[in-house]
């Protein structure tokens, strides 16, 4: 997969790119990453990336012709790839965006700085705009590594475990169980009883309890499109977690209510 990024500042990019299982994805060319600096397409003879707004007003606007520039050279150099803004009034950024991000062969990231870029860049250049939340940063590139790191990590091959992916947090709309490591005993504090018994059967039923109460605990709002097996509903039945799990407005609960209304009737 090959991102391209164009920014102002691409040694920004640099340090984040040469560590971990980022640098080894790279290494193996598993991903790509080609930073370009918008600087270099300046059309004036002072390389100017930035402009007052029309209409007055504070800061500066990104010129359009710097990264228009900028994008057709990418499109020369590597075809046309999927365009993307990073901009906080994006569509928001999340672990399903990211996989569908990862199924693309080509992303072109646009980072802009000061008061944004030109709405005509915005308008006729990009397919997507992306936010990585509700904040303001000083520029696009934080936001462009989160995708590049969020989507490496999902190109296939390039995690050690295949399945570490498939189990994180959000995968399928649940927080991840806790997890703990040597030592048993930590400053008193033991790791549950039933880590330790090697009954996986009951150690996947304990994982997945968790992992629901956690969610709903910190993240209710994501209870309410988990679809769970029947095998699952049985085991929150078990752990008196079915009420709570409706009252979450659980959607596929709610299909079941239905389901046992219209049998009754
Ligand atoms: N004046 C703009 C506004 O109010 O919408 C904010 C501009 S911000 C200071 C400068 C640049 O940082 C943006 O053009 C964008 O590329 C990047 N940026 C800032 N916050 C972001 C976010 N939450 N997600 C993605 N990119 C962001």
């Amino acid at each position: 997969m090959r991102f391209d990024v164009l920014t102002i500042f691409p040694e920004l990019l640099e340090s984040p790119l040469q560590e971990g299982i980022i640098r080894r994805a790279i290494r193996d060319e598993q991903a790509k990453v080609v930073t370009h600096n918008i600087r270099d397409f300046a059309t004036d003879k002072h390389s100017m990336t930035d402009d007052r707004p029309f209409g007055g007003g504070e800061g500066m606007v990104m010129k359009p012709e710097p990264i228009a520039g900028a994008l057709q050279h990418v499109e020369q150099a590597a075809a046309k790839g999927y365009v993307v803004l990073l901009s906080p009034q994006g569509r928001p950024y999340c672990q399903e965006v990211a996989q569908e991000l990862s199924e693309k062969d080509h992303l072109v990231l646009v980072c802009g700085r000061y008061e944004g870029v030109d709405e005509r860049i915005r308008a006729h250049c990009i397919d997507d705009e992306i936010s990585i939340g509700d904040y303001i940063l000083t520029g696009g590139e934080l936001a462009a590594l989160v995708l590049i790191d969020s989507i490496i990590r999902l190109i296939p091959g390039v995690l050690g475990c295949a399945e570490s992916a498939a189990n994180d947090t959000f995968s399928r709309g649940l927080l991840k169980h806790p997890q703990y490591t040597r030592p048993r005993v930590f400053d008193s504090y033991e790791v549950p009883d039933v880590l330790l018994t090697g009954d996986h059967r009951a150690i996947a039923e304990w994982r997945f309890v968790t992992s629901v109460q956690r969610t709903m605990a910190t993240r209710p709002a994501l209870l309410r499109n988990v679809v769970f097996s029947a095998q699952e509903w049985k085991i929150l039945k078990k752990h008196g977690l079915l009420k709570s799990i409706a009252s979450h407005g659980n959607r596929s609960a709610r299909a079941g209510d239905d389901r046992r209304k219209q049998d009754k009737a």
